[in-house]
């Protein structure tokens, strides 16, 4: 399905990320308009109400916030089946990267350290650049009023801080079940959707362990996940729509102040990005595979170009592969092999975002995260960058299950999903390109005369 991405997304006359974008500026400017309005009609004294544009304006967002919150819904809805079934998925792949031997524990083990990196560089500058403080104390109250049943019930709960002890016990689901339904709505008695990531990895590595008996329950899990896809690219059609009424809700009531929040976040998770794909990478590449960062990006910049216009590491599977045969020379059984596998399970860039955005909505809607939860967060992001689908707003329904774990209102991703498309087509330039780097490092680590028979033992 992911392959056909880019023609879906020119199904109907504009493609499809020029749409959002028509939407998002739509969206902004008509929220910047309402806002300027309602304000000068609200400062004209005995004029404010009464069937003024303000009372008018209010009911507009009374009618098109809904639109905002059915996009999001279509996608909350397959957060659980999303998270369970890819991250089974990808420990049963994990199995056959064992049987590849050498070369798919290298894979695996630079996915872990570029992932690790990444989701650091992300949270470290949200630390340091505070991107969510920049909005105003009285429009962080009107945000917090706006999420604050979802908000202030899921924080009580979670506040009862448990010791250590309980928290590493509490990994593992006593009723997964009951975990699964505490995931989303924040009555769960462990880690909530921690929990349900450590199981799902469990039940992977019994798959593992008997795969004659457990092809069916694999096919099964493969059914849930190509569902969980076709719900996301519905809700994908939507976003043009969903993304500038919440952009326009948004702007209506909090005026240019968001917007300066906004972007402030996107520089912050840009700096992010840059500072993976120019310094990690090319760190990388020169230390583990002895070739110059300048050769190697400007051999790969076909795909870094190709994932720009798709943001989609699927649909640049086929560019990559070509890529890394005809530009970086690579042996094509170790890289078709690394970059078919990096293509859902290395997403640094994605996994850097997540840890971004969830940081920076905490401090928008004033909650302090404890170091445990920071922590918390970091981890789910690295299992979230391995599980998230390389399409199109792939990361957004697992961003929703690690905000939901530390208490984040679900909703709020809303305040950021105006500016998502033009990051998410940065963040897959990352995923591809660390792919790339990837399948750089394992082929220069392999000895040059060594068989497919060879590299498998
Ligand atoms: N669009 C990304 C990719 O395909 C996934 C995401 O971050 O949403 O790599």
């Amino acid at each position: 399905m992911s392959t056909d991405l880019r023609n879906e997304d020119k199904q109907h006359g504009l493609p499809l990320h020029t749409k959002i974008l028509i939407g998002l500026l739509v969206g902004i400017l008509g929220g910047l308009a309402a806002h300027v309005v309602a304000t000068v009609e609200a400062g004209v004294p005995g004029d404010a109400n009464k069937n003024g544009l303000k009372d008018w304006l209010d009911t507009l967002i009374y009618w098109v916030e809904p639109v905002g919150k059915i996009f999001l819904r279509i996608m909350f809805m397959v957060v659980l089946p999303m998270v369970f079934s890819a991250l089974a998925l990808a420990v049963v792949e994990i199995g056959d990267l064992k049987k590849l031997g050498r070369m798919g524990l290298k894979t695996l083990g630079f996915t872990g350290l570029l992932s690790t990196a990444a989701v650091l560089i992300g949270v470290g500058l949200v630390g340091v650049l505070r991107p969510g403080h920049a909005l105003e104390e009285g429009q962080r109250q009107k945000l917090i009023t706006q999420y604050s049943g979802s908000a202030s019930e899921k924080m009580n709960k979670l506040k009862d801080a448990k010791p250590v002890r309980d928290t590493i016990v509490d990994l593992l689901p006593e009723n997964p079940l009951q975990e699964m339904v505490g995931a989303v709505d924040g009555s769960s008695k462990g880690n909530g959707m921690l929990s349900v990531m450590v199981f799902a990895l469990i039940c992977g590595m019994a798959i593992t362990t008997r795969p004659i008996e457990t092809q069916t329950f694999v096919s099964w899990l493969e059914g849930l996940y190509a569902i969980s896809m076709s719900v996301i690219s519905f809700a994908m059609r939507l976003a043009p729509y969903g993304a500038g009424c919440l952009v326009f809700a948004l702007t209506a009531q909090l005026g240019f102040d968001i917007l300066k929040t906004l972007v402030w976040f996107v520089l912050t998770a840009l700096l992010g990005l840059g500072i993976q794909l120019v310094v990690v990478y090319s760190i990388v590449v020169f230390v583990f595979a002895r070739i110059s960062p300048w050769k190697f990006f400007s051999n790969v910049s076909e795909a870094m170009l190709v994932a720009f216009g798709t943001s989609s590491s699927s649909a640049t599977l086929p560019t990559a592969m070509k890529v890394a045969s005809e530009e970086l020379r690579l042996p094509k059984r170790i890289s078709n092999f690394v970059l078919t596998v990096g293509a859902t399970g290395n997403q640094n860039g994605t996994a850097l975002f997540e840890g971004v955005v969830v940081l920076f909505l905490a401090q928008v809607m004033g909650i302090e995260l404890t170091a445990s939860q920071q922590f918390k967060v970091v981890l789910m992001s690295v299992l979230a960058g391995i599980g998230t689908a390389g399409v199109p707003g792939g990361s957004l329904p697992l961003i929703v299950a690690v905000m939901n774990s530390v208490g984040i209102p679900g909703e709020s991703i809303g305040i950021i999903l105006g500016v998502d498309r033009i990051l998410d087509m940065c963040r897959t330039v990352v995923n591809v390109t660390g792919d790339l780097a990837i399948a750089t490092c394992v082929a220069k680590s392999e000895p040059a005369h060594e068989t497919d028979e060879d590299l498998a033992t």
